[in-house]
Protein backbone atom coordinates (compact mmCIF):
# COMPACT_ATOMS: atom_id res chain seq x y z
CA UNK A 1 0.00 0.00 0.00
CA UNK A 2 1.30 3.46 -0.99
CA UNK A 3 0.84 5.72 2.08
CA UNK A 4 3.80 7.97 1.06
CA UNK A 5 1.08 11.66 1.22
CA UNK A 6 0.48 10.52 4.35
CA UNK A 7 3.87 9.70 5.69
CA UNK A 8 4.90 13.11 4.14
CA UNK A 9 2.39 14.89 6.36
CA UNK A 10 2.70 13.05 9.63
CA UNK A 11 6.28 14.06 9.29
CA UNK A 12 5.44 17.76 8.54
CA UNK A 13 3.09 17.14 11.01
CA UNK A 14 5.29 16.16 14.27
CA UNK A 15 7.29 19.80 13.87
CA UNK A 16 4.21 21.85 14.35
CA UNK A 17 1.78 19.28 16.43
CA UNK A 18 2.45 17.64 19.86
CA UNK A 19 3.38 14.05 18.09
CA UNK A 20 2.08 15.38 15.28
CA UNK A 21 -1.80 14.67 15.87
CA UNK A 22 -4.91 16.42 17.61
CA UNK A 23 -5.99 13.25 19.98
CA UNK A 24 -3.73 11.32 20.72
CA UNK A 25 -4.77 7.22 19.57
CA UNK A 26 -5.18 8.72 16.46
CA UNK A 27 -0.89 8.76 16.10
CA UNK A 28 -1.05 4.76 16.06
CA UNK A 29 1.54 4.45 18.88
CA UNK A 30 -0.34 1.41 20.09
CA UNK A 31 -0.58 -0.32 17.12
CA UNK A 32 2.58 0.22 14.90
CA UNK A 33 3.22 2.12 11.98
CA UNK A 34 1.94 5.60 10.71
CA UNK A 35 -1.24 6.86 11.06
CA UNK A 36 -3.06 7.39 7.62
CA UNK A 37 -3.99 11.17 6.84
CA UNK A 38 -7.35 10.89 5.65
CA UNK A 39 -9.05 13.07 3.04
CA UNK A 40 -12.51 12.25 2.50
CA UNK A 41 -15.20 9.75 4.10
CA UNK A 42 -18.27 8.35 2.22
CA UNK A 43 -21.18 6.09 3.70
CA UNK A 44 -18.74 2.99 5.06
CA UNK A 45 -15.47 3.98 3.52
CA UNK A 46 -12.77 6.27 4.24
CA UNK A 47 -10.19 7.49 1.70
CA UNK A 48 -6.36 8.64 2.74
CA UNK A 49 -4.56 10.90 0.80
CA UNK A 50 -3.00 8.83 -1.11
CA UNK A 51 -6.61 7.72 -2.41
CA UNK A 52 -6.62 4.05 -0.66
CA UNK A 53 -9.83 2.93 0.42
CA UNK A 54 -10.72 1.42 3.43
CA UNK A 55 -14.34 0.25 5.62
CA UNK A 56 -14.04 1.87 8.30
CA UNK A 57 -15.54 0.48 11.45
CA UNK A 58 -14.91 3.76 14.25
CA UNK A 59 -17.12 6.74 12.15
CA UNK A 60 -15.36 8.91 13.74
CA UNK A 61 -15.65 7.45 16.96
CA UNK A 62 -19.16 7.31 17.30
CA UNK A 63 -21.11 10.07 15.90
CA UNK A 64 -21.45 9.00 12.36
CA UNK A 65 -24.21 6.13 13.05
CA UNK A 66 -25.62 6.50 9.52
CA UNK A 67 -22.44 6.16 7.84
CA UNK A 68 -20.15 9.39 6.56
CA UNK A 69 -21.65 12.20 4.85
CA UNK A 70 -25.32 11.43 5.34
CA UNK A 71 -27.41 13.34 2.25
CA UNK A 72 -29.78 14.90 4.70
CA UNK A 73 -27.26 16.18 7.40
CA UNK A 74 -24.89 17.44 4.74
CA UNK A 75 -28.16 19.30 2.97
CA UNK A 76 -28.90 20.70 6.72
CA UNK A 77 -25.61 22.12 7.39
CA UNK A 78 -25.14 23.76 4.06
CA UNK A 79 -28.84 25.39 4.79
CA UNK A 80 -28.00 26.27 8.09
CA UNK A 81 -24.35 28.42 6.90
CA UNK A 82 -26.66 30.12 3.78
CA UNK A 83 -27.35 32.32 7.60
CA UNK A 84 -24.45 32.36 8.98
CA UNK A 85 -21.91 30.56 11.10
CA UNK A 86 -22.55 32.02 14.46
CA UNK A 87 -24.37 34.75 16.82
CA UNK A 88 -24.00 33.90 20.37
CA UNK A 89 -27.61 34.67 20.89
CA UNK A 90 -30.29 32.07 21.33
CA UNK A 91 -31.82 30.32 18.28
CA UNK A 92 -35.04 28.41 17.46
CA UNK A 93 -33.19 25.30 16.39
CA UNK A 94 -31.91 25.51 20.23
CA UNK A 95 -35.40 24.61 21.24
CA UNK A 96 -36.51 22.25 18.79
CA UNK A 97 -32.96 20.29 19.74
CA UNK A 98 -33.91 20.16 23.29
CA UNK A 99 -37.64 19.67 23.01
CA UNK A 100 -36.43 16.61 20.71
CA UNK A 101 -33.40 15.36 23.47
CA UNK A 102 -36.29 15.74 26.37
CA UNK A 103 -38.54 13.57 24.10
CA UNK A 104 -36.30 10.67 23.66
CA UNK A 105 -33.88 10.50 26.53
CA UNK A 106 -36.09 8.88 29.43
CA UNK A 107 -34.33 10.35 32.37
CA UNK A 108 -33.85 14.31 30.81
CA UNK A 109 -36.15 16.74 31.80
CA UNK A 110 -33.87 19.72 30.92
CA UNK A 111 -30.68 19.82 29.15
CA UNK A 112 -27.90 22.12 28.59
CA UNK A 113 -25.98 22.22 25.21
CA UNK A 114 -21.98 22.41 24.97
CA UNK A 115 -19.39 22.03 22.59
CA UNK A 116 -17.98 18.27 23.21
CA UNK A 117 -18.56 15.11 25.94
CA UNK A 118 -15.60 16.38 28.31
CA UNK A 119 -17.52 19.95 28.55
CA UNK A 120 -20.86 17.48 29.31
CA UNK A 121 -19.02 15.23 32.02
CA UNK A 122 -17.10 18.26 33.73
CA UNK A 123 -20.10 20.62 33.96
CA UNK A 124 -22.70 17.35 34.91
CA UNK A 125 -20.31 16.85 38.17
CA UNK A 126 -19.83 20.75 39.09
CA UNK A 127 -23.64 21.01 38.99
CA UNK A 128 -23.85 17.50 40.94
CA UNK A 129 -21.76 18.99 43.75
CA UNK A 130 -23.73 21.93 43.68
CA UNK A 131 -27.07 20.65 43.88
CA UNK A 132 -25.69 17.87 46.63
CA UNK A 133 -23.39 20.29 48.51
CA UNK A 134 -21.41 17.54 48.83
CA UNK A 135 -17.24 17.20 46.84
CA UNK A 136 -16.49 13.76 46.39
CA UNK A 137 -17.45 11.57 43.35
CA UNK A 138 -17.01 7.81 42.15
CA UNK A 139 -15.49 6.79 38.86
CA UNK A 140 -15.30 3.24 37.62
CA UNK A 141 -11.99 2.32 36.70
CA UNK A 142 -10.98 1.98 33.03
CA UNK A 143 -14.01 4.55 32.34
CA UNK A 144 -13.26 7.28 30.25
CA UNK A 145 -15.59 10.81 31.18
CA UNK A 146 -13.26 13.07 28.58
CA UNK A 147 -10.11 14.84 29.72
CA UNK A 148 -11.00 16.78 32.62
CA UNK A 149 -8.54 17.07 35.64
CA UNK A 150 -11.02 14.95 38.22
CA UNK A 151 -11.42 12.33 35.64
CA UNK A 152 -8.27 11.45 34.49
CA UNK A 153 -7.30 9.07 37.12
CA UNK A 154 -7.56 5.31 36.54
CA UNK A 155 -8.92 6.98 33.14
CA UNK A 156 -9.48 3.73 29.74
CA UNK A 157 -9.75 4.63 26.29
CA UNK A 158 -6.59 6.79 25.24
CA UNK A 159 -5.25 7.23 28.57
CA UNK A 160 -5.16 3.48 28.97
CA UNK A 161 -3.93 3.18 25.51
CA UNK A 162 -1.18 5.29 26.16
CA UNK A 163 -0.43 3.83 29.40
CA UNK A 164 -1.31 7.22 30.96
CA UNK A 165 -4.34 6.74 32.75
CA UNK A 166 -3.22 8.59 35.52
CA UNK A 167 -2.48 12.08 33.62
CA UNK A 168 0.59 14.26 35.21
CA UNK A 169 -1.02 18.16 35.53
CA UNK A 170 -3.82 16.64 38.19
CA UNK A 171 -3.18 18.08 41.70
CA UNK A 172 -3.37 15.61 44.53
CA UNK A 173 -6.55 17.88 45.52
CA UNK A 174 -8.18 17.20 42.70
CA UNK A 175 -7.86 13.17 42.57
CA UNK A 176 -8.17 12.96 46.16
CA UNK A 177 -12.11 13.93 45.55
CA UNK A 178 -12.21 11.14 43.32
CA UNK A 179 -13.14 7.77 44.34
CA UNK A 180 -12.50 4.63 41.68
CA UNK A 181 -14.45 1.63 42.00
CA UNK A 182 -13.80 -1.61 39.81
CA UNK A 183 -16.70 -1.79 37.24
CA UNK A 184 -19.50 -4.32 37.75
CA UNK A 185 -18.45 -4.86 41.62
CA UNK A 186 -21.45 -3.26 44.02
CA UNK A 187 -19.60 -4.40 46.93
CA UNK A 188 -16.84 -1.99 46.17
CA UNK A 189 -19.41 0.75 46.06
CA UNK A 190 -21.09 -0.04 49.15
CA UNK A 191 -17.35 -0.41 50.94
CA UNK A 192 -16.92 3.53 49.14
CA UNK A 193 -20.09 4.72 50.40
CA UNK A 194 -19.48 3.24 53.72
CA UNK A 195 -15.86 5.21 53.83
CA UNK A 196 -17.54 8.61 52.89
CA UNK A 197 -20.40 9.00 54.27
CA UNK A 198 -22.60 11.43 53.51
CA UNK A 199 -19.83 12.97 51.25
CA UNK A 200 -20.04 11.69 47.93
CA UNK A 201 -22.13 14.18 45.72
CA UNK A 202 -22.50 11.79 42.26
CA UNK A 203 -21.44 8.62 40.69
CA UNK A 204 -20.60 8.98 37.19
CA UNK A 205 -20.02 5.46 35.17
CA UNK A 206 -20.49 4.94 31.38
CA UNK A 207 -23.68 2.19 31.77
CA UNK A 208 -21.70 0.36 28.82
CA UNK A 209 -18.27 0.82 28.74
CA UNK A 210 -16.68 1.28 25.25
CA UNK A 211 -13.34 2.91 26.71
CA UNK A 212 -11.31 0.27 28.07
CA UNK A 213 -12.69 -1.97 25.02
CA UNK A 214 -16.64 -2.74 25.40
CA UNK A 215 -17.51 -4.70 28.66
CA UNK A 216 -21.39 -5.06 29.75
CA UNK A 217 -22.56 -4.55 32.73
CA UNK A 218 -23.85 -7.88 34.83
CA UNK A 219 -27.95 -8.33 35.42
CA UNK A 220 -28.94 -6.39 37.68
CA UNK A 221 -25.79 -4.01 38.26
CA UNK A 222 -27.27 -1.13 37.12
CA UNK A 223 -30.08 -1.41 39.30
CA UNK A 224 -28.12 -2.19 41.80
CA UNK A 225 -26.23 1.28 41.34
CA UNK A 226 -29.62 3.00 41.34
CA UNK A 227 -30.42 1.78 44.37
CA UNK A 228 -27.54 2.48 46.27
CA UNK A 229 -27.95 6.51 44.85
CA UNK A 230 -31.28 6.72 45.82
CA UNK A 231 -30.70 5.43 49.56
CA UNK A 232 -27.38 7.78 49.22
CA UNK A 233 -29.08 11.27 47.84
CA UNK A 234 -26.45 10.40 45.16
CA UNK A 235 -26.77 11.86 42.02
CA UNK A 236 -26.41 9.12 39.46
CA UNK A 237 -24.82 10.25 36.18
CA UNK A 238 -24.61 8.02 33.49
CA UNK A 239 -22.16 9.23 30.82
CA UNK A 240 -23.76 8.31 27.23
CA UNK A 241 -21.46 9.86 25.43
CA UNK A 242 -21.13 6.75 23.63
CA UNK A 243 -24.00 4.81 24.35
CA UNK A 244 -26.64 7.94 23.44
CA UNK A 245 -28.99 7.49 20.67
CA UNK A 246 -26.47 4.22 19.53
CA UNK A 247 -28.29 1.43 21.74
CA UNK A 248 -31.27 2.81 21.49
CA UNK A 249 -32.89 6.11 20.68
CA UNK A 250 -33.24 6.75 24.41
CA UNK A 251 -29.79 5.13 24.93
CA UNK A 252 -28.47 2.30 27.49
CA UNK A 253 -30.86 3.75 29.93
CA UNK A 254 -33.70 3.25 27.85
CA UNK A 255 -32.31 -0.56 27.19
CA UNK A 256 -32.10 -1.27 30.68
CA UNK A 257 -34.92 0.21 32.37
CA UNK A 258 -32.64 2.15 34.98
CA UNK A 259 -32.94 5.67 35.16
CA UNK A 260 -30.52 7.99 36.14
CA UNK A 261 -30.75 11.43 37.72
CA UNK A 262 -28.32 13.16 35.05
CA UNK A 263 -27.13 11.91 31.60
CA UNK A 264 -23.87 13.05 29.72
CA UNK A 265 -24.55 12.80 25.64
CA UNK A 266 -21.89 13.84 23.23
CA UNK A 267 -20.81 12.14 19.66
CA UNK A 268 -24.39 11.41 17.73
CA UNK A 269 -26.13 14.41 18.69
CA UNK A 270 -23.93 16.45 17.13
CA UNK A 271 -24.09 14.26 13.66
CA UNK A 272 -20.53 15.01 13.10
CA UNK A 273 -20.24 18.81 14.60
CA UNK A 274 -18.75 19.25 18.09
CA UNK A 275 -21.70 19.07 20.12
CA UNK A 276 -22.28 17.70 23.71
CA UNK A 277 -24.97 18.31 26.21
CA UNK A 278 -25.74 17.43 29.94
CA UNK A 279 -29.64 17.27 31.48
CA UNK A 280 -31.27 15.46 33.87
CA UNK A 281 -34.02 15.74 36.71
CA UNK A 282 -35.98 19.47 36.26
CA UNK A 283 -34.63 19.66 40.15
CA UNK A 284 -31.02 19.19 39.34
CA UNK A 285 -30.83 21.13 36.13
CA UNK A 286 -32.65 24.17 37.80
CA UNK A 287 -29.20 24.71 39.81
CA UNK A 288 -27.79 25.67 36.60
CA UNK A 289 -27.13 29.46 35.99
CA UNK A 290 -29.08 31.39 34.91
CA UNK A 291 -31.96 29.21 36.61
CA UNK A 292 -29.70 28.44 39.39
CA UNK A 293 -26.11 29.45 41.21
CA UNK A 294 -23.99 26.92 39.17
CA UNK A 295 -21.71 28.52 36.39
CA UNK A 296 -21.54 26.99 33.32
CA UNK A 297 -21.28 28.75 29.70
CA UNK A 298 -20.05 28.41 25.93
CA UNK A 299 -19.25 31.05 23.79
CA UNK A 300 -19.86 28.48 20.86
CA UNK A 301 -21.97 26.69 22.69
CA UNK A 302 -25.83 25.72 20.54
CA UNK A 303 -23.72 26.73 17.60
CA UNK A 304 -26.49 26.90 14.60
CA UNK A 305 -24.71 25.01 12.48
CA UNK A 306 -24.02 22.03 15.15
CA UNK A 307 -27.49 22.55 15.73
CA UNK A 308 -28.25 21.81 12.23
CA UNK A 309 -26.31 19.05 11.58
CA UNK A 310 -27.23 17.36 15.19
CA UNK A 311 -31.19 17.83 14.95
CA UNK A 312 -31.51 16.50 11.21
CA UNK A 313 -29.37 13.39 12.68
CA UNK A 314 -31.83 13.00 15.94
CA UNK A 315 -34.98 13.31 13.89
CA UNK A 316 -34.07 10.86 11.36
CA UNK A 317 -33.50 8.36 14.34
CA UNK A 318 -36.57 9.95 15.84
CA UNK A 319 -38.67 8.78 12.99
CA UNK A 320 -36.62 6.10 11.16
CA UNK A 321 -38.41 2.71 13.00
CA UNK A 322 -36.13 0.47 11.18
CA UNK A 323 -32.65 1.98 11.96
CA UNK A 324 -32.32 0.09 15.59
CA UNK A 325 -32.96 -2.92 13.86
CA UNK A 326 -30.76 -2.62 11.09
CA UNK A 327 -27.82 -1.64 13.56
CA UNK A 328 -28.51 -4.98 15.85
CA UNK A 329 -28.79 -7.18 12.65
CA UNK A 330 -25.23 -5.54 11.41
CA UNK A 331 -23.72 -5.94 15.08
CA UNK A 332 -24.41 -9.45 15.24
CA UNK A 333 -23.89 -10.55 11.74
CA UNK A 334 -20.60 -9.44 12.35
CA UNK A 335 -19.90 -10.60 15.73
CA UNK A 336 -20.87 -14.16 15.19
CA UNK A 337 -19.22 -14.07 11.75
CA UNK A 338 -15.70 -13.79 13.78
CA UNK A 339 -17.15 -16.05 16.56
CA UNK A 340 -17.50 -18.49 14.33
CA UNK A 341 -14.23 -17.73 11.96
CA UNK A 342 -12.10 -17.85 15.33
CA UNK A 343 -14.15 -21.27 16.39
CA UNK A 344 -12.45 -22.83 12.89
CA UNK A 345 -9.24 -22.17 13.68
CA UNK A 346 -9.57 -23.01 17.04
CA UNK A 347 -9.21 -19.61 18.52
CA UNK A 348 -10.96 -18.73 21.81
CA UNK A 349 -10.73 -14.96 22.03
CA UNK A 350 -13.18 -13.12 23.70
CA UNK A 351 -15.76 -11.38 21.66
CA UNK A 352 -17.88 -8.79 23.06
CA UNK A 353 -20.55 -7.12 21.47
CA UNK A 354 -24.03 -5.26 21.79
CA UNK A 355 -26.36 -3.38 19.40
CA UNK A 356 -23.82 -1.68 16.73
CA UNK A 357 -20.76 -1.43 19.54
CA UNK A 358 -18.20 -4.33 19.34
CA UNK A 359 -14.52 -5.46 20.62
CA UNK A 360 -12.30 -8.37 20.18
CA UNK A 361 -10.07 -9.20 23.01
CA UNK A 362 -7.00 -11.25 22.28
CA UNK A 363 -7.57 -13.48 25.72
CA UNK A 364 -9.18 -16.37 26.48
CA UNK A 365 -10.66 -14.43 29.36
CA UNK A 366 -14.18 -12.92 29.64
CA UNK A 367 -13.84 -9.04 29.73
CA UNK A 368 -15.78 -7.39 31.93
CA UNK A 369 -13.88 -4.77 34.08
CA UNK A 370 -10.28 -2.62 33.71
CA UNK A 371 -8.44 -5.91 35.15
CA UNK A 372 -10.14 -8.17 32.80
CA UNK A 373 -9.36 -5.92 29.81
CA UNK A 374 -5.82 -5.77 30.56
CA UNK A 375 -5.30 -9.18 30.15
CA UNK A 376 -5.23 -8.94 26.32
CA UNK A 377 -2.40 -9.11 24.35
CA UNK A 378 -1.85 -5.72 23.01
CA UNK A 379 1.07 -6.65 21.19
CA UNK A 380 -1.20 -9.16 18.87
CA UNK A 381 -3.90 -6.99 18.73
CA UNK A 382 -1.44 -4.50 16.48
CA UNK A 383 -0.31 -7.06 14.62
CA UNK A 384 -3.75 -7.82 13.67
CA UNK A 385 -4.59 -4.41 13.50
CA UNK A 386 -1.85 -4.09 10.44
CA UNK A 387 -2.91 -6.99 9.02
CA UNK A 388 -6.47 -5.80 8.70
CA UNK A 389 -5.60 -2.27 7.58
CA UNK A 390 -3.41 -3.96 4.84
CA UNK A 391 -6.68 -5.78 3.72
CA UNK A 392 -8.57 -2.68 3.64
CA UNK A 393 -10.34 -2.76 7.17
CA UNK A 394 -9.65 0.46 9.54
CA UNK A 395 -10.22 -0.86 12.80
CA UNK A 396 -9.81 1.36 15.74
CA UNK A 397 -6.25 1.59 16.41
CA UNK A 398 -5.87 0.53 20.00
CA UNK A 399 -7.33 -2.81 21.74
CA UNK A 400 -8.68 -0.15 24.20
CA UNK A 401 -11.90 0.94 22.21
CA UNK A 402 -15.14 -0.23 21.35
CA UNK A 403 -15.76 0.00 17.12
CA UNK A 404 -19.02 1.97 16.03
CA UNK A 405 -20.81 0.49 13.72
CA UNK A 406 -23.22 2.21 11.23
CA UNK A 407 -25.96 1.54 9.20
CA UNK A 408 -23.89 2.47 5.63
CA UNK A 409 -22.22 -1.36 6.61
CA UNK A 410 -24.00 -3.55 4.47
CA UNK A 411 -24.30 -7.33 4.39
CA UNK A 412 -21.61 -7.60 1.73
CA UNK A 413 -19.20 -5.31 3.12
CA UNK A 414 -19.24 -7.62 6.53
CA UNK A 415 -18.48 -10.17 4.22
CA UNK A 416 -15.77 -8.60 3.25
CA UNK A 417 -14.81 -7.69 6.50
CA UNK A 418 -14.85 -11.69 7.69
CA UNK A 419 -12.25 -12.99 4.95
CA UNK A 420 -10.22 -10.11 6.05
CA UNK A 421 -10.10 -11.25 9.53
CA UNK A 422 -9.57 -15.58 8.55
CA UNK A 423 -6.91 -14.12 6.56
CA UNK A 424 -5.32 -11.77 9.43
CA UNK A 425 -5.73 -14.52 12.12
CA UNK A 426 -3.57 -17.03 9.78
CA UNK A 427 -1.20 -14.28 8.80
CA UNK A 428 -0.60 -12.67 12.74
CA UNK A 429 -0.79 -16.94 14.24
N1 LIG B 1 -17.47 10.29 27.73
C1 LIG B 1 -17.31 9.16 27.02
C2 LIG B 1 -18.04 7.91 27.44
C3 LIG B 1 -16.52 9.15 25.88
O1 LIG B 1 -16.37 8.02 25.19
C4 LIG B 1 -15.86 10.35 25.51
C5 LIG B 1 -14.99 10.37 24.32
O2 LIG B 1 -14.70 9.40 23.70
C6 LIG B 1 -16.05 11.49 26.28
C7 LIG B 1 -16.87 11.43 27.38
C8 LIG B 1 -15.38 12.77 25.90
O3 LIG B 1 -15.97 13.29 24.75
P1 LIG B 1 -15.15 14.33 23.83
O4 LIG B 1 -14.04 13.57 23.21
O5 LIG B 1 -16.19 14.81 22.87
O6 LIG B 1 -14.68 15.42 24.72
Amino acid sequence: MNISKSKELFSKAQNFIPGGVNSPVRAFRAVGGEPLFIKRAEGAFLYDEDGNQFIELINSWGPMLLGHNHPKVKQAVIEAMEDGTSFGAPTAREVEIAELIVSMVPSIEKVRMVNSGTEATMSAIRVARGFTGRDKFIKMEGHYHGHGDSFLIAAGSGAMTMGDPDSPGVTKGTAKDTLIAPYNNLEAIEELVAANPGEIAALILEPVPGNMGLCLPKEGYLQGLRDICTREGIVLIFDEVMTGFRLAKGGAQEVFGVTPDMTTLGKIIGGGMPVGAYGGKREIMEFVSPAGPVYQAGTLSGNPIAMAAGLTMLNHLNTDPTVYDELTHIGSKLAEGIKKINQELGLNYTVNSFGSMYSLFFTDKPVYDFESAKSSDTALFGKYFQAMLKRGVYLAPSQFESLFLSTALKDELIDQILVAHKEAMVEIL
